[in-house]
This record gives C-alpha cells, structure tokens and sequence, in this order.
C-alpha cells in the first residue's frame, strides 16, 4: 500500500496552519473555507508553498 502524502496548509486570513491528505480537499480551482476563520478562497490559495500546489494536483 502506497503511503499517502499530505499537504501543509495555511490559511491567507487567520494565518493557522494545518495538514492534510488531498484526498479530502477539493480540486484546487474549488472554493475552500477555513475551517478555524470560514475565510472562503480558492483551495490553491491555501497551499503553504508551490510544492504543496502540486502535490495536490499529482495526487488527486
Ligand atoms: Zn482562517
């Protein structure tokens, strides 16, 4: 069994940081709300850095 990768968040209002598999996040062209603020953004807008954007587009 392929161990699953997570991304590292960061939310662009509250600053909270978090991780998660990519399998529970929506496409990254979906909305997304926090869910520590309830800032709504685009799911990319919460990727910590590139590298967690493209993680979530190869994984998903
Ligand atoms: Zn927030």
């Amino acid at each position: 069994m392929a161990h699953e990768a997570y991304v590292q968040l960061v939310c662009p209002e509250c600053q909270k940081q978090w991780e998660s598999t990519p399998s529970e996040l929506p496409s990254h062209a979906e909305n997304f709300s926090c869910p520590n603020c309830h800032a709504t953004r685009r799911m990319a807008e919460f990727m910590r850095t590139d590298r967690d954007l493209e993680n979530l587009k190869r994984l998903q």
